[in-house]
Protein backbone atom coordinates (compact mmCIF):
# COMPACT_ATOMS: atom_id res chain seq x y z
CA UNK A 1 0.00 0.00 0.00
CA UNK A 2 1.55 3.59 -0.95
CA UNK A 3 2.03 5.84 1.73
CA UNK A 4 -0.28 8.40 0.29
CA UNK A 5 -2.84 5.26 0.49
CA UNK A 6 -1.94 4.45 4.18
CA UNK A 7 -1.69 7.89 5.39
CA UNK A 8 -5.60 8.42 3.65
CA UNK A 9 -6.97 5.28 5.02
CA UNK A 10 -6.77 6.87 9.05
CA UNK A 11 -9.35 9.54 8.14
CA UNK A 12 -12.56 7.59 8.14
CA UNK A 13 -14.85 10.80 6.82
CA UNK A 14 -12.95 10.90 3.83
CA UNK A 15 -14.58 8.22 2.78
CA UNK A 16 -18.56 9.39 2.58
CA UNK A 17 -20.44 10.31 -0.26
CA UNK A 18 -21.82 14.01 -0.56
CA UNK A 19 -24.38 15.24 -2.83
CA UNK A 20 -24.27 11.37 -4.08
CA UNK A 21 -20.75 12.17 -5.33
CA UNK A 22 -16.98 10.96 -3.55
CA UNK A 23 -16.42 13.77 -1.24
CA UNK A 24 -13.40 15.90 -2.12
CA UNK A 25 -12.53 17.86 0.48
CA UNK A 26 -10.39 21.09 -0.08
CA UNK A 27 -11.37 23.15 2.95
CA UNK A 28 -8.67 22.05 5.31
CA UNK A 29 -7.56 25.85 5.99
CA UNK A 30 -10.71 25.97 7.85
CA UNK A 31 -10.17 22.61 9.66
CA UNK A 32 -8.65 19.47 9.15
CA UNK A 33 -10.27 16.26 8.92
CA UNK A 34 -9.57 13.59 12.15
CA UNK A 35 -7.74 10.65 12.21
CA UNK A 36 -9.27 7.55 13.40
CA UNK A 37 -6.55 7.60 16.21
CA UNK A 38 -7.92 11.01 17.34
CA UNK A 39 -11.72 9.82 17.52
CA UNK A 40 -10.64 6.79 19.18
CA UNK A 41 -8.72 8.29 21.89
CA UNK A 42 -11.82 10.54 22.59
CA UNK A 43 -14.03 7.94 22.82
CA UNK A 44 -11.44 6.02 25.24
CA UNK A 45 -11.43 8.92 27.34
CA UNK A 46 -15.08 9.37 28.32
CA UNK A 47 -15.68 5.28 28.18
CA UNK A 48 -12.59 4.64 30.52
CA UNK A 49 -10.75 7.55 32.02
CA UNK A 50 -12.90 10.33 32.72
CA UNK A 51 -12.37 12.39 35.91
CA UNK A 52 -11.26 16.13 36.01
CA UNK A 53 -7.19 16.45 36.41
CA UNK A 54 -5.43 18.04 39.21
CA UNK A 55 -8.49 17.80 41.86
CA UNK A 56 -8.92 14.36 42.99
CA UNK A 57 -6.80 11.68 44.88
CA UNK A 58 -8.01 9.00 43.38
CA UNK A 59 -6.63 6.73 40.77
CA UNK A 60 -8.49 7.52 37.67
CA UNK A 61 -8.14 11.40 38.05
CA UNK A 62 -4.72 10.60 38.77
CA UNK A 63 -4.51 8.71 35.22
CA UNK A 64 -6.40 11.97 33.38
CA UNK A 65 -4.16 14.27 35.26
CA UNK A 66 -0.96 12.35 33.51
CA UNK A 67 -2.52 11.83 30.33
CA UNK A 68 -3.47 15.66 30.01
CA UNK A 69 -0.11 16.98 31.31
CA UNK A 70 2.15 14.42 29.04
CA UNK A 71 0.42 15.87 26.36
CA UNK A 72 1.63 19.49 26.87
CA UNK A 73 5.09 17.92 27.24
CA UNK A 74 4.38 16.09 23.53
CA UNK A 75 3.74 19.90 22.32
CA UNK A 76 6.67 21.26 24.34
CA UNK A 77 8.64 18.88 22.02
CA UNK A 78 6.94 18.82 18.73
CA UNK A 79 7.56 23.42 19.22
CA UNK A 80 10.62 23.10 20.75
CA UNK A 81 9.82 25.05 23.98
CA UNK A 82 12.73 25.09 26.55
CA UNK A 83 9.81 24.18 29.39
CA UNK A 84 6.34 22.28 29.62
CA UNK A 85 4.44 25.21 31.83
CA UNK A 86 5.19 27.62 28.39
CA UNK A 87 2.03 25.86 26.81
CA UNK A 88 -1.12 27.19 27.84
CA UNK A 89 -4.32 25.98 26.94
CA UNK A 90 -6.95 27.74 25.02
CA UNK A 91 -10.06 27.16 23.18
CA UNK A 92 -7.88 27.79 20.17
CA UNK A 93 -6.01 30.60 17.88
CA UNK A 94 -8.28 33.36 18.88
CA UNK A 95 -8.65 32.73 22.40
CA UNK A 96 -4.74 32.93 23.00
CA UNK A 97 -4.04 35.82 21.02
CA UNK A 98 -7.13 37.72 22.38
CA UNK A 99 -5.29 36.29 26.15
CA UNK A 100 -2.15 38.54 25.25
CA UNK A 101 -4.20 41.18 24.23
CA UNK A 102 -5.82 41.48 27.69
CA UNK A 103 -2.87 40.27 29.61
CA UNK A 104 0.28 41.53 28.44
CA UNK A 105 -0.64 44.17 25.65
CA UNK A 106 -3.39 46.36 27.91
CA UNK A 107 -0.98 46.29 30.62
CA UNK A 108 2.25 47.09 29.00
CA UNK A 109 1.18 49.75 26.23
CA UNK A 110 0.40 53.11 26.56
CA UNK A 111 -0.63 56.01 23.92
CA UNK A 112 1.31 56.64 21.05
CA UNK A 113 2.74 53.26 21.21
CA UNK A 114 2.81 50.83 18.30
CA UNK A 115 1.32 47.21 16.77
CA UNK A 116 2.30 46.27 13.80
CA UNK A 117 0.56 43.46 11.89
CA UNK A 118 0.11 42.74 8.47
CA UNK A 119 -2.81 43.61 6.02
CA UNK A 120 -3.11 39.66 5.34
CA UNK A 121 -3.71 38.91 9.27
CA UNK A 122 -7.11 36.44 9.86
CA UNK A 123 -9.36 39.07 11.84
CA UNK A 124 -8.49 37.11 15.16
CA UNK A 125 -5.10 39.25 14.30
CA UNK A 126 -6.43 42.10 13.65
CA UNK A 127 -9.27 42.98 15.78
CA UNK A 128 -8.13 42.46 19.28
CA UNK A 129 -5.17 45.22 18.43
CA UNK A 130 -7.74 47.47 17.18
CA UNK A 131 -9.33 47.14 20.69
CA UNK A 132 -6.48 47.02 22.35
CA UNK A 133 -5.63 50.38 20.53
CA UNK A 134 -8.72 51.90 21.11
CA UNK A 135 -8.19 51.33 24.94
CA UNK A 136 -4.61 52.02 25.24
CA UNK A 137 -4.39 55.13 22.50
CA UNK A 138 -1.37 53.06 20.89
CA UNK A 139 -1.34 52.70 16.70
CA UNK A 140 -2.18 50.10 15.03
CA UNK A 141 -0.23 50.11 11.47
CA UNK A 142 -0.59 47.01 8.84
CA UNK A 143 2.53 46.33 7.06
CA UNK A 144 1.38 45.21 2.98
CA UNK A 145 2.64 42.55 1.05
CA UNK A 146 4.80 41.94 -1.51
CA UNK A 147 3.47 40.58 -5.48
CA UNK A 148 4.18 37.10 -4.17
CA UNK A 149 1.52 37.67 -1.31
CA UNK A 150 4.29 37.29 2.15
CA UNK A 151 5.49 40.45 4.36
CA UNK A 152 7.10 43.36 2.23
CA UNK A 153 9.93 43.87 4.68
CA UNK A 154 10.64 47.32 3.06
CA UNK A 155 7.27 47.92 4.03
CA UNK A 156 7.59 46.57 7.30
CA UNK A 157 11.20 48.61 7.80
CA UNK A 158 9.64 52.10 7.42
CA UNK A 159 6.69 50.79 9.82
CA UNK A 160 9.30 49.93 12.51
CA UNK A 161 9.80 52.63 15.21
CA UNK A 162 11.12 52.47 18.68
CA UNK A 163 7.19 52.98 19.93
CA UNK A 164 6.72 49.69 18.41
CA UNK A 165 5.74 47.64 21.04
CA UNK A 166 4.49 44.91 19.35
CA UNK A 167 5.12 42.93 16.21
CA UNK A 168 1.97 40.60 15.16
CA UNK A 169 2.03 38.67 12.48
CA UNK A 170 0.92 35.32 11.07
CA UNK A 171 3.77 32.43 9.80
CA UNK A 172 1.58 31.82 6.81
CA UNK A 173 -1.70 33.83 5.97
CA UNK A 174 -4.65 32.15 5.27
CA UNK A 175 -5.39 33.54 1.67
CA UNK A 176 -1.77 33.74 0.46
CA UNK A 177 -0.52 30.07 1.16
CA UNK A 178 3.41 31.94 1.51
CA UNK A 179 5.17 31.54 4.31
CA UNK A 180 6.61 34.69 5.58
CA UNK A 181 10.09 35.67 6.36
CA UNK A 182 9.57 35.67 10.49
CA UNK A 183 13.00 35.18 11.17
CA UNK A 184 13.89 38.48 9.68
CA UNK A 185 10.50 39.90 11.16
CA UNK A 186 11.55 38.84 14.67
CA UNK A 187 15.02 39.43 14.42
CA UNK A 188 14.09 43.57 13.66
CA UNK A 189 11.58 43.94 16.06
CA UNK A 190 13.99 42.59 18.76
CA UNK A 191 16.24 45.39 17.46
CA UNK A 192 14.01 47.84 18.58
CA UNK A 193 12.54 45.91 22.08
CA UNK A 194 9.35 45.00 20.09
CA UNK A 195 7.65 41.97 21.33
CA UNK A 196 7.21 39.27 18.54
CA UNK A 197 3.54 37.11 18.51
CA UNK A 198 3.72 34.77 15.68
CA UNK A 199 0.23 33.43 14.67
CA UNK A 200 0.77 29.86 13.44
CA UNK A 201 -2.68 28.46 13.03
CA UNK A 202 -2.04 27.82 9.36
CA UNK A 203 2.14 27.07 9.74
CA UNK A 204 1.52 24.12 12.53
CA UNK A 205 0.21 21.39 9.93
CA UNK A 206 2.75 21.70 7.58
CA UNK A 207 6.04 22.95 8.98
CA UNK A 208 8.69 22.16 11.63
CA UNK A 209 8.43 24.72 14.22
CA UNK A 210 10.58 25.28 16.90
CA UNK A 211 9.48 28.64 19.04
CA UNK A 212 13.22 28.49 21.24
CA UNK A 213 14.97 29.36 17.73
CA UNK A 214 12.43 31.50 16.22
CA UNK A 215 13.30 33.33 19.11
CA UNK A 216 9.88 34.86 18.83
CA UNK A 217 7.72 36.11 22.48
CA UNK A 218 4.63 34.11 21.52
CA UNK A 219 3.62 31.28 19.04
CA UNK A 220 -0.38 30.65 18.75
CA UNK A 221 -1.94 27.78 16.79
CA UNK A 222 -4.79 25.71 17.07
CA UNK A 223 -5.39 21.70 17.14
CA UNK A 224 -8.23 21.70 15.21
CA UNK A 225 -6.43 22.50 11.99
CA UNK A 226 -3.82 19.93 12.67
CA UNK A 227 -5.31 16.59 12.34
CA UNK A 228 -6.38 17.30 16.52
CA UNK A 229 -9.97 18.23 18.53
CA UNK A 230 -11.96 21.46 18.00
CA UNK A 231 -12.30 23.67 20.89
CA UNK A 232 -8.62 23.31 22.02
CA UNK A 233 -5.16 25.48 20.93
CA UNK A 234 -1.59 26.30 22.32
CA UNK A 235 -0.18 29.80 23.74
CA UNK A 236 3.51 29.48 23.59
CA UNK A 237 4.82 32.59 25.82
CA UNK A 238 7.88 32.46 27.08
CA UNK A 239 8.51 31.93 30.83
CA UNK A 240 9.33 35.46 31.47
CA UNK A 241 6.73 36.67 29.79
CA UNK A 242 3.85 34.36 31.28
CA UNK A 243 5.27 35.19 35.28
CA UNK A 244 4.97 38.89 34.61
CA UNK A 245 1.57 38.21 32.96
CA UNK A 246 -1.35 39.04 35.12
CA UNK A 247 -4.23 36.15 34.54
CA UNK A 248 -7.45 37.21 33.19
CA UNK A 249 -10.17 34.43 33.94
CA UNK A 250 -10.05 33.71 38.12
CA UNK A 251 -11.76 30.34 39.91
CA UNK A 252 -10.81 27.00 40.08
CA UNK A 253 -7.19 25.49 38.76
CA UNK A 254 -5.85 28.82 38.95
CA UNK A 255 -5.24 29.43 42.24
CA UNK A 256 -2.85 28.57 45.48
CA UNK A 257 -4.93 29.68 48.08
CA UNK A 258 -8.15 31.73 48.42
CA UNK A 259 -8.50 33.17 51.71
CA UNK A 260 -11.81 35.90 52.34
CA UNK A 261 -9.79 37.18 55.12
CA UNK A 262 -6.35 38.33 53.32
CA UNK A 263 -7.58 37.62 50.08
CA UNK A 264 -6.29 35.12 46.63
CA UNK A 265 -2.41 33.59 45.74
CA UNK A 266 -2.45 32.65 41.94
CA UNK A 267 -0.90 29.55 41.15
CA UNK A 268 2.10 28.94 39.67
CA UNK A 269 2.73 28.26 35.36
CA UNK A 270 0.83 27.31 33.11
CA UNK A 271 -2.43 26.87 35.61
CA UNK A 272 -2.50 30.65 36.69
CA UNK A 273 -3.72 31.06 33.18
CA UNK A 274 -5.86 28.30 33.52
CA UNK A 275 -9.02 28.99 35.06
CA UNK A 276 -12.25 26.55 35.69
CA UNK A 277 -12.30 22.64 33.97
CA UNK A 278 -10.12 22.37 30.60
CA UNK A 279 -10.64 20.66 27.61
CA UNK A 280 -9.47 17.39 28.68
CA UNK A 281 -10.83 15.23 26.30
CA UNK A 282 -9.68 17.68 23.88
CA UNK A 283 -6.47 17.43 25.07
CA UNK A 284 -5.82 14.04 25.69
CA UNK A 285 -7.08 13.00 22.21
CA UNK A 286 -4.87 15.59 20.45
CA UNK A 287 -1.26 13.34 21.47
CA UNK A 288 -2.68 11.41 18.94
CA UNK A 289 -2.84 14.41 16.56
CA UNK A 290 0.63 15.47 17.29
CA UNK A 291 1.89 11.57 16.67
CA UNK A 292 0.39 11.01 13.25
CA UNK A 293 2.44 14.20 12.61
CA UNK A 294 5.40 13.53 13.85
CA UNK A 295 4.87 9.83 12.56
CA UNK A 296 4.32 11.03 8.84
CA UNK A 297 6.97 14.31 8.89
CA UNK A 298 8.30 13.51 5.82
CA UNK A 299 5.74 12.40 3.48
CA UNK A 300 3.32 15.17 4.80
CA UNK A 301 6.23 17.59 3.59
CA UNK A 302 6.53 15.71 0.24
CA UNK A 303 3.13 15.60 -0.20
CA UNK A 304 2.63 19.05 0.51
CA UNK A 305 4.76 20.22 -2.04
CA UNK A 306 3.61 17.76 -4.79
CA UNK A 307 0.13 18.96 -3.97
CA UNK A 308 1.03 22.52 -4.38
CA UNK A 309 2.83 22.16 -7.87
CA UNK A 310 0.32 20.07 -9.30
CA UNK A 311 -2.67 22.69 -8.10
CA UNK A 312 -0.71 25.78 -9.58
CA UNK A 313 0.07 23.90 -12.74
CA UNK A 314 -4.19 23.45 -12.96
CA UNK A 315 -5.18 26.51 -11.82
CA UNK A 316 -2.76 28.12 -14.30
CA UNK A 317 -3.77 25.90 -17.61
CA UNK A 318 -7.60 26.67 -16.40
CA UNK A 319 -9.26 29.58 -18.55
CA UNK A 320 -10.88 31.52 -16.90
CA UNK A 321 -9.33 30.94 -13.67
CA UNK A 322 -7.59 33.78 -12.33
CA UNK A 323 -5.44 33.44 -9.41
CA UNK A 324 -5.38 36.03 -6.84
CA UNK A 325 -1.47 35.55 -6.48
CA UNK A 326 -0.41 33.67 -9.28
CA UNK A 327 2.78 32.14 -8.26
CA UNK A 328 3.37 28.89 -6.07
CA UNK A 329 2.45 28.71 -3.23
CA UNK A 330 4.66 26.82 0.18
CA UNK A 331 1.32 25.22 0.96
CA UNK A 332 -0.79 23.21 -0.96
CA UNK A 333 -3.65 26.42 -0.58
CA UNK A 334 -4.76 28.99 -3.52
CA UNK A 335 -7.20 31.91 -3.50
CA UNK A 336 -8.80 32.46 -7.27
CA UNK A 337 -11.74 33.78 -8.93
CA UNK A 338 -13.69 32.50 -11.68
CA UNK A 339 -14.00 35.51 -14.48
CA UNK A 340 -17.53 36.63 -14.76
CA UNK A 341 -18.97 34.39 -12.09
CA UNK A 342 -20.30 34.91 -8.65
CA UNK A 343 -17.54 33.40 -5.76
CA UNK A 344 -21.05 31.69 -4.13
CA UNK A 345 -22.53 30.19 -7.53
CA UNK A 346 -19.30 28.61 -8.06
CA UNK A 347 -18.41 26.85 -4.41
CA UNK A 348 -22.09 26.06 -4.86
CA UNK A 349 -22.47 24.54 -8.12
CA UNK A 350 -19.01 22.20 -6.80
CA UNK A 351 -20.35 21.45 -3.40
CA UNK A 352 -23.47 19.81 -5.43
CA UNK A 353 -20.85 17.83 -6.82
CA UNK A 354 -19.26 16.58 -4.12
CA UNK A 355 -16.87 19.40 -3.95
CA UNK A 356 -15.93 21.39 -0.72
CA UNK A 357 -14.06 24.63 -0.85
CA UNK A 358 -14.74 28.02 0.57
CA UNK A 359 -15.89 31.32 -0.97
CA UNK A 360 -16.12 34.47 0.92
CA UNK A 361 -13.72 37.13 2.32
CA UNK A 362 -12.10 34.09 4.19
CA UNK A 363 -12.01 36.18 7.86
CA UNK A 364 -9.37 38.77 6.05
CA UNK A 365 -11.74 41.88 4.97
CA UNK A 366 -8.68 44.04 5.55
CA UNK A 367 -6.46 41.71 2.97
CA UNK A 368 -9.58 41.95 0.56
CA UNK A 369 -10.07 45.36 0.93
CA UNK A 370 -6.42 46.01 -0.25
CA UNK A 371 -6.76 43.87 -3.05
CA UNK A 372 -9.89 45.97 -4.40
CA UNK A 373 -11.96 42.64 -4.43
CA UNK A 374 -15.35 41.67 -2.22
CA UNK A 375 -13.80 37.76 -1.52
CA UNK A 376 -12.56 34.80 -3.57
CA UNK A 377 -12.61 31.21 -3.91
CA UNK A 378 -10.19 29.08 -1.48
CA UNK A 379 -8.65 25.83 -1.53
CA UNK A 380 -6.84 24.11 0.95
CA UNK A 381 -5.55 20.67 0.78
CA UNK A 382 -3.89 18.44 3.25
CA UNK A 383 -1.57 15.67 2.50
CA UNK A 384 -4.45 13.28 2.07
CA UNK A 385 -5.57 14.79 -0.89
CA UNK A 386 -4.82 13.27 -4.28
CA UNK A 387 -3.72 14.27 -7.59
CA UNK A 388 -6.78 12.95 -8.85
CA UNK A 389 -9.20 14.71 -6.48
CA UNK A 390 -7.56 17.59 -8.19
CA UNK A 391 -8.45 16.43 -11.79
CA UNK A 392 -12.23 15.87 -10.70
CA UNK A 393 -11.87 19.47 -9.24
CA UNK A 394 -10.37 20.96 -12.19
CA UNK A 395 -12.67 19.01 -14.26
CA UNK A 396 -15.87 20.20 -12.94
CA UNK A 397 -14.66 23.48 -12.20
CA UNK A 398 -13.81 23.82 -16.61
CA UNK A 399 -17.31 22.13 -16.77
CA UNK A 400 -18.97 24.96 -14.83
CA UNK A 401 -16.81 27.56 -16.48
CA UNK A 402 -17.40 26.68 -19.60
CA UNK A 403 -21.51 26.54 -18.81
CA UNK A 404 -21.52 22.93 -19.53
CA UNK A 405 -23.72 22.53 -16.48
CA UNK A 406 -27.59 21.51 -16.63
CA UNK A 407 -28.52 25.05 -14.75
CA UNK A 408 -26.40 26.90 -17.03
CA UNK A 409 -28.82 25.46 -19.63
CA UNK A 410 -30.67 27.66 -22.15
CA UNK A 411 -33.27 24.82 -23.44
CA UNK A 412 -35.39 22.43 -22.61
CA UNK A 413 -37.34 22.53 -18.88
CA UNK A 414 -35.03 25.01 -17.77
CA UNK A 415 -36.10 27.47 -20.50
CA UNK A 416 -40.05 26.76 -19.70
CA UNK A 417 -39.29 27.56 -16.51
CA UNK A 418 -37.63 31.13 -17.19
CA UNK A 419 -40.20 32.23 -19.28
CA UNK A 420 -42.85 31.14 -16.75
CA UNK A 421 -41.46 32.84 -13.94
CA UNK A 422 -40.66 35.83 -16.11
CA UNK A 423 -44.48 36.33 -16.73
CA UNK A 424 -44.57 36.58 -13.10
CA UNK A 425 -47.49 33.60 -12.88
CA UNK A 426 -44.90 30.80 -10.80
CA UNK A 427 -46.47 30.40 -7.31
CA UNK A 428 -45.15 29.07 -4.08
CA UNK A 429 -47.36 25.97 -4.74
CA UNK A 430 -45.48 25.27 -8.37
CA UNK A 431 -41.99 25.87 -6.89
CA UNK A 432 -42.73 22.76 -4.76
CA UNK A 433 -43.93 21.11 -7.27
CA UNK A 434 -40.74 21.77 -9.47
CA UNK A 435 -38.26 21.13 -6.17
CA UNK A 436 -40.34 17.59 -4.96
CA UNK A 437 -40.11 16.31 -8.73
CA UNK A 438 -36.10 17.26 -8.69
CA UNK A 439 -35.08 14.16 -6.37
CA UNK A 440 -31.11 14.87 -5.64
CA UNK A 441 -29.19 17.96 -4.29
CA UNK A 442 -27.70 17.91 -7.63
CA UNK A 443 -31.36 18.26 -9.58
CA UNK A 444 -32.64 20.72 -6.66
CA UNK A 445 -29.09 23.10 -6.82
CA UNK A 446 -29.81 23.18 -10.73
CA UNK A 447 -33.51 24.40 -9.72
CA UNK A 448 -32.05 26.81 -7.45
CA UNK A 449 -29.73 28.35 -10.21
CA UNK A 450 -32.29 28.31 -13.23
CA UNK A 451 -34.62 30.35 -10.81
CA UNK A 452 -32.00 32.74 -10.49
CA UNK A 453 -31.13 33.09 -13.96
CA UNK A 454 -34.36 33.66 -15.33
CA UNK A 455 -35.04 36.29 -11.98
CA UNK A 456 -35.72 39.68 -13.66
CA UNK A 457 -33.15 41.85 -12.20
CA UNK A 458 -33.56 45.03 -10.30
CA UNK A 459 -33.66 48.30 -11.58
CA UNK A 460 -29.61 49.56 -10.56
CA UNK A 461 -30.83 52.88 -9.33
CA UNK A 462 -33.01 50.74 -6.14
CA UNK A 463 -29.71 48.71 -5.31
CA UNK A 464 -28.68 51.02 -2.88
CA UNK A 465 -27.11 50.97 0.85
CA UNK A 466 -30.88 51.62 1.82
CA UNK A 467 -31.95 48.69 0.29
CA UNK A 468 -28.44 46.28 0.81
CA UNK A 469 -28.90 43.34 2.67
CA UNK A 470 -25.78 42.97 5.53
CA UNK A 471 -25.11 39.45 6.24
CA UNK A 472 -24.99 37.97 3.11
CA UNK A 473 -21.66 37.13 1.90
CA UNK A 474 -22.86 38.39 -1.56
CA UNK A 475 -24.72 41.37 -2.22
CA UNK A 476 -28.40 41.61 -2.06
CA UNK A 477 -31.10 43.90 -2.23
CA UNK A 478 -34.34 44.00 -1.34
CA UNK A 479 -37.43 46.66 -1.60
CA UNK A 480 -41.14 46.71 -0.47
CA UNK A 481 -43.92 48.34 -1.75
CA UNK A 482 -47.09 48.40 0.28
CA UNK A 483 -50.24 47.69 -2.05
CA UNK A 484 -53.31 48.55 0.41
CA UNK A 485 -52.56 45.96 3.30
CA UNK A 486 -50.58 43.71 1.42
CA UNK A 487 -46.72 43.61 0.72
CA UNK A 488 -45.11 43.22 -2.42
CA UNK A 489 -41.21 42.52 -2.59
CA UNK A 490 -38.40 43.19 -5.52
CA UNK A 491 -34.89 42.04 -4.99
CA UNK A 492 -31.28 40.94 -6.67
CA UNK A 493 -28.29 39.81 -5.90
CA UNK A 494 -24.78 39.39 -8.04
CA UNK A 495 -25.19 36.14 -7.55
CA UNK A 496 -27.11 33.79 -9.77
CA UNK A 497 -27.52 31.36 -6.47
CA UNK A 498 -28.62 34.39 -4.13
CA UNK A 499 -31.10 35.45 -6.54
CA UNK A 500 -32.73 31.93 -7.05
CA UNK A 501 -33.07 31.69 -3.36
CA UNK A 502 -34.21 35.29 -3.40
CA UNK A 503 -37.20 33.89 -5.90
CA UNK A 504 -37.80 30.84 -3.89
CA UNK A 505 -38.32 32.67 -0.78
CA UNK A 506 -40.00 35.98 -2.43
CA UNK A 507 -42.54 33.65 -3.40
CA UNK A 508 -43.63 32.74 -0.41
CA UNK A 509 -43.92 36.14 1.09
CA UNK A 510 -45.70 38.24 -1.99
CA UNK A 511 -48.93 40.10 -1.63
CA UNK A 512 -49.01 39.05 2.10
CA UNK A 513 -50.22 40.77 4.86
CA UNK A 514 -47.92 41.97 7.76
CA UNK A 515 -49.27 39.48 10.38
CA UNK A 516 -48.97 36.72 7.79
CA UNK A 517 -45.17 38.04 7.09
CA UNK A 518 -44.70 37.41 10.65
CA UNK A 519 -46.44 34.30 10.89
CA UNK A 520 -45.21 32.49 7.91
CA UNK A 521 -42.91 29.06 8.60
CA UNK A 522 -39.83 29.74 6.59
CA UNK A 523 -38.32 26.65 7.73
CA UNK A 524 -41.34 24.33 7.00
CA UNK A 525 -41.70 25.87 3.61
CA UNK A 526 -37.87 24.86 3.03
CA UNK A 527 -38.17 21.59 4.65
CA UNK A 528 -41.29 20.74 2.16
CA UNK A 529 -38.60 22.24 -0.45
CA UNK A 530 -36.02 19.66 0.41
CA UNK A 531 -33.78 22.71 0.83
CA UNK A 532 -33.38 22.66 4.69
CA UNK A 533 -30.52 20.38 5.05
CA UNK A 534 -28.72 22.29 2.19
CA UNK A 535 -29.47 25.40 2.94
CA UNK A 536 -31.27 26.23 6.30
CA UNK A 537 -32.17 30.20 6.60
CA UNK A 538 -29.24 30.37 8.85
CA UNK A 539 -26.36 33.12 8.66
CA UNK A 540 -24.13 31.30 6.86
CA UNK A 541 -25.72 31.36 3.50
CA UNK A 542 -27.05 34.84 4.09
CA UNK A 543 -30.52 33.30 3.61
CA UNK A 544 -31.56 34.31 7.55
CA UNK A 545 -30.56 37.61 6.72
CA UNK A 546 -33.18 38.07 3.84
CA UNK A 547 -35.84 36.79 5.86
CA UNK A 548 -35.17 39.34 8.79
CA UNK A 549 -35.26 41.90 6.00
CA UNK A 550 -38.35 40.92 4.87
CA UNK A 551 -40.03 40.71 7.95
CA UNK A 552 -38.35 44.05 9.60
CA UNK A 553 -39.89 45.53 5.87
CA UNK A 554 -43.18 44.44 6.69
CA UNK A 555 -43.02 45.37 10.21
CA UNK A 556 -42.06 49.13 9.53
N1 LIG B 1 -5.30 32.80 12.30
C1 LIG B 1 -5.29 32.24 11.09
C2 LIG B 1 -4.16 32.52 10.15
C3 LIG B 1 -6.33 31.38 10.71
O1 LIG B 1 -6.32 30.83 9.50
C4 LIG B 1 -7.38 31.13 11.63
C5 LIG B 1 -8.51 30.28 11.25
O2 LIG B 1 -8.80 30.06 10.09
C6 LIG B 1 -7.33 31.75 12.89
C7 LIG B 1 -6.28 32.57 13.18
C8 LIG B 1 -8.41 31.51 13.90
O3 LIG B 1 -8.36 30.18 14.35
P1 LIG B 1 -9.45 29.61 15.36
O4 LIG B 1 -10.78 29.86 14.72
O5 LIG B 1 -9.14 28.16 15.46
O6 LIG B 1 -9.31 30.34 16.64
Amino acid sequence: MSQLQNFRDQFPLLEQQVNGKPLIYFDNGATTQKPSSVIAASGQFYQSQNANVHRASHAISTRATQAFEETRRQVQAFIGAQYSHEVIWTSGTTHAINLIAQCWALENLTAGDEIIISVAEHHANIVPWQVVAEQTGARLVAVGLTDKGIVDLADFETCLTHRTKLVAVNHIANVTGMINPIEAIIARAKEVGAKTLIDGAQAIAHLPINVTELDCDFYVFSAHKMYGPTGLGVLYAKQALLMQMKPYQYGGEMIKTVSLKTGTVFNELPFKFEAGTPNIVGVVAFAKAIELIKDNFDFIHQQDAALSQYLFDKLTDTDGVELVFSRQADIPLYAFVVNNHHNQDVSSYLDSQGIAIRAGHHCAMPLMESLHMNGCLRVSLAPYNTMAEIDIFIDKLTVFIKGETDSCLDTGSGNELATSIRSESMEMNEIIERFTQAKSWDQKHREIMLLGKSFERMDKTLRSAQSLISGCESQAWLVAIKQGETFYFYADSDAKIVRGLLRITLAAYQHKTAAQIQAFDINAYFEKLGLLSHLSPSRGNGLLAIVEKIKALALS
